[in-house]
């Protein structure tokens, strides 16, 4: 572990510094509470041991300061108090300072090396909770059979790029794409076959993105809205024909289809200018689903923009 030791003592220093390192952690030195915030803010140490009395600022205070930091980068790392003082009051003020534990000084090698062990175990368990809470997060965007992002996702990622667009005024792009007579498809070449016939076209979807801000979701069945940031109408569009010329060529035959001979999709497309449209959304999602409303209508396997 990386240790930040703040004690104003250099007697105290000296002595806790070596049995840190003997126990096999690395230290940075603080003699004061500033400095400790100063060093944590630029050392990003695994665990905090803090002089209580100290000049300037005192330990409390500086728990509390970097209690506050964990707070905005949201982490947590072991904070101990080490004090000669160890009243009833003392020890309630450190914890409720923001410690996590009070050791009476002077401390031997045998206590503090214990101490330290049974931090890193917690600290170790909060690390592997966090992953494990970050990798649900990721499952629960995802829709399992496509691997593309799922409805939810794809709405908060489509307000989120809503109210970006406003603040940097640059124009936001929607495409709404639904394949043509996949019912068909299913009824005569069996659930299997649609199901992976979903997924290729997911993977030719994703395929054809560009940009590491464009967005792929699975809007529904057989349904895909993409979001394309800081993107004008005659970039979507270009984008939109990519997609249906790598439908062309994945070429997954359908003969119950009387659109084309092969599976194939209709879309919509419509972008929002900041500048222009006082709108929402909402809004936008409505007008790409009229977009590809009429792309059926007008024969299926086609491209039609609709203006927000
Ligand atoms: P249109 O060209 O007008 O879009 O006709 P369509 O047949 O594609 O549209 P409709 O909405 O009538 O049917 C969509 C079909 O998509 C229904 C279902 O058979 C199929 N579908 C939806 N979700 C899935 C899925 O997860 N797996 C499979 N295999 N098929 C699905
Ligand atoms: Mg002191
Ligand atoms: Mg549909
Ligand atoms: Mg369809």
């Amino acid at each position: 572990m990386k240790v930040l030791l703040v004690e104003d003592s250099i007697a105290s220093l000296q002595v806790t510094q070596r049995f840190v390192e003997d126990a096999g952690h690395s230290v940075i030195t603080a003699r004061d509470g500033e400095q400790g915030i100063q060093q944590f803010l630029t050392h990003n140490p695994d665990l905090v041991l803090l002089d209580v009395n100290m000049p300037n600022m005192d330990g409390y205070q500086c728990a509390q300061r970097i209690r506050e930091n964990c707070q905005q980068g949201n982490l947590w790392i072991p904070i101990i108090f080490l004090s000669a003082e160890i009243t009833e009051d003392a020890i309630v003020k450190g914890i409720d300072s923001g410690g996590d534990d009070y050791l009476p000084k002077p401390v031997t090698q045998r206590v503090l090396s214990a101490k330290l062990r049974a931090m890193s175990r917690i600290a170790d368990m909060r690390k592997e909770l966090e992953e494990a809470s970050a990798r649900l997060k990721l499952l629960s965007s995802i829709d399992g059979l496509t691997q593309l992002y799922n409805r939810r996702h794809f709405d908060e990622v489509l307000e989120l790029e809503w109210s970006r667009a406003e603040r940097t005024q640059e124009p936001l792009s929607l495409i709404l794409c639904d394949i043509d007579h996949f019912k068909a498809f299913n009824d005569n070449y069996g659930h299997v076959a649609g199901d992976d016939a979903l997924v290729r076209t997911s993977q030719t979807i994703m395929h054809t993105l560009q940009r590491p801000t464009d967005l792929a979701a699975r809007y529904g069945g057989e349904e895909f809205a993409i979001i394309l940031p800081a993107t004008p109408t005659v970039g979507a569009m270009v984008v939109a024909e990519q997609m249906r010329k790598a439908m062309d060529a994945l070429a997954i035959p359908h003969d119950y289809s009387n659109a084309s001979n092969i599976v194939s999709m209709s879309i919509g497309v419509s972008s929002y200018y900041p500048a222009q449209a006082n709108s929402s959304f909402v809004a936008l999602l409505d007008a790409a689903d009229r977009g590809l409303y009429r792309a059926k209508k007008n024969g299926r396997n086609r491209i039609e923009m609709q203006p927000l």
